[in-house]
């Protein structure tokens, strides 16, 4: 077992906003974009690390409140984070109980008056700086976050690109939210402000950790909200490095806060009385808890980012080539651990055998390994227990009579890694498990349609409602598809695109609110609405 000692801080103190504007200013001039080395003494790298990997030899493990690492209140509360590629343990991180969330609370409280109260443009410069300490982190950061996640170290480093795109394109916000006048009447003046909603309090799941994380914390932070997030206790590591970067910021200390732990401390964040919004990403099951939970307590605002079960339709007259690429991705890039994972793919009768002989040849091109390979596309899943719940899938699909290509299980590579390859069905009915549940794994099916209306009907007929696919070289029935079908986004003749400005959010059984684009920014907002009389002696009111 290996534990890794966390960092500590060092004391910081709340600076005035004309310190902190100076300080944002010789940021900017001198691209302060170097990272202080974040240990004195580090242990040595775990067994489980090959020497390539980039992985710092020390990693924060412990809570960030306040702008420190902090053990839990009760130091022996830990939880250990597991390698998916063999097994191990990494690290022993600090679990989160109820006290333990009340101290970020208390910590984002008093920090969130003072954070508002700054020039707006100061709190988009701490974002940017974060963006840049991550540009000059990444091999790190991608190297904790491929050992804590199994994915390839290459997807997390593209993964980070976006992450750095989103808090620029946040840092740009945060100057620009604006409020309007309104003139219903003379003599008097009418506006709308916007503020902050105070202390948000963010629940994340295990798929995207950093992403994830960034699509929450940046709009809140950019709006003057105080943070208390929570990550997955599958994978806590590379959040904590994150806050090892933010803390070398000119971010107030208390800004940003995270607890690491499982569902006492989420419920902690969901039921707590001094949280003014939650904001969940996770499972439909839970997102319903969350729900309950923010009604019961103090009545605190709600999003949710649930599950999905995402259609990716293809005509006939697509661009078969394309098509085939964009499933593939759609499918099975992350493993198919992904909400917005196409894995139903409707194909019109006429092209589905040419379609799916293209896509079982694209698959046949996978290469499942060692995170750490660069020629790697595909890495173990979360963990075993997982693996386990997919093959119950395509136990039950075989069962069935579907066709199976794919989905073999590969000890060699490690016999305690959670390794498998992608999975297609298909001749499997459009009610079967497989093509109406989200099974968050690399498993997908091919359903036939033959006319328009079938495949909105087929799409359609879930209780999800977070993404879908549409390829095809009409642009007519580009629009009727996407006028059709019930979703919150819809991609047309591409897949998993999620750009910083554009809204991201489900409908239904998929969840409320959105992220991303402007939309996701006024999620973190208070509209007040000001009706100033200015003139109470004025010709209207003497009149009535
Ligand atoms: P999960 O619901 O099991 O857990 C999500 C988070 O909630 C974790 O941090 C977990 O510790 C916490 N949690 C668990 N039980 C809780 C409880 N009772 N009260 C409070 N918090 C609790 O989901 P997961 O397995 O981590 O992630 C997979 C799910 O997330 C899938 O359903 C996927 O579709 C969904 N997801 C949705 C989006 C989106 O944007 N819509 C993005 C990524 C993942």
């Amino acid at each position: 077992m290996t534990t890794f000692r966390a960092v500590t801080a060092s004391a910081r103190h709340y600076r005035p906003a004309q310190c902190l504007l100076a300080q944002s200013r010789s940021v900017a001039r001198l691209g302060r974009r170097s990272l202080a080395t974040v240990s004195q003494s580090p242990p040595p790298p775990p067994p489980n690390v090959k020497k390539h990997s980039r992985v710092p030899s020390f990693m924060p493990t412990q809570h960030f409140i306040r702008g420190r690492f902090v053990p839990s209140i009760d130091p022996d509360r830990t939880f250990p984070t597991y390698n998916p590629t063999d097994g191990t343990e990494i690290a022993e991180v600090s679990e989160a109980s109820e006290e333990d969330v009340d101290a970020a609370v208390a910590a984002a409280r008093r920090a969130q008056p003072f954070w508002e109260s700054l020039p707006a443009g100061v709190r988009g410069a701490a974002l940017l700086e974060l963006s840049f300490l991550i540009h000059d982190n990444a091999a790190e950061l991608a190297a904790i976050d491929s050992l804590d996640s199994g994915k390839p170290v290459h997807d997390v480093r593209a993964e980070l690109q976006e992450v750095q795109h989103v808090l620029r394109y946040y840092a740009g916000w945060a100057d620009k939210m604006r409020g309007q006048t309104v003139q219903f009447e003379q003599d008097i003046h009418s506006y709308t402000r916007l503020e902050a909603i105070g202390v948000i309090g963010q629940i994340v799941p295990w798929n995207y950790p950093l992403s994830l994380a960034v699509w929450k914390m940046a709009p809140a932070i950019a709006m003057g909200n105080t943070v208390v997030m929570k990550t997955s206790e599958k994978t806590p590591l590379s959040t904590l490095y994150l806050c090892e970067l933010a803390r070398q910021t000119s971010m107030l200390k208390g800004v940003l806060n995270v607890v690491s732990g499982g569902a006492e401390a989420g419920m902690a964040i969901a039921r707590h009385m001094d949280i003014d919004k939650v904001s969940f990403t996770g499972s439909t099951a839970v997102g319903r808890k969350i729900m309950a939970m923010a009604a019961e307590s103090n009545l605190k605002k709600v999003s949710l980012e649930l599950g999905g079960k995402g259609a990716n339709i293809v005509f006939a007259d697509a661009d078969l080539e394309e098509a085939v690429e964009h499933c593939f991705q759609g499918a099975f890039s992350n493993n198919g651990q992904n909400c917005c994972a196409g894995s139903r793919i409707l194909v019109q009768s006429s092209v589905h055998d040419e379609f799916v002989d293209k896509l079982q040849e694209k698959m046949d091109k996978v290469v499942v390994g060692d995170p750490r390979d660069s020629d790697t596309t595909h890495g173990p899943l979360i963990d075993s227990d997982h693996l386990a719940s997919v093959y119950e899938y395509i136990a039950a699909g075989v069962a069935s009579r579907g066709t199976l290509y794919g989905g073999d299980p590969l000890p060699h590579l490690n016999p305690r890694g959670a390794f498998i390859t992608p999975a297609l069905f298909t001749y499997l009915p459009a009610t079967h498990p497989i093509a109406t549940e989200e099974i968050f794994g690399p498993i997908a099916c091919v359903i036939p349609f033959d006319e328009q209306e079938e495949a909105i009907e087929l799409a359609n007929a879930s209780p999800y409602a977070l993404a879908a696919g549409v390829h095809t070289r009409d642009l007519s029935t580009a629009i009727m598809m996407e006028k059709s079908l019930n979703a919150g986004l819809v991609w047309i003749n591409t897949y998993n695109r999620t750009p910083p400005h554009m809204p991201f959010g489900g409908r239904k059984s998929s969840g409320m609110g959105k992220e991303l684009g402007e939309m996701g920014i006024r999620e973190y907002t208070e509209t007040k609405s000001v009706i100033m009389n200015y003139h109470p002696k004025g010709l209207w009111n003497a009149v009535f």
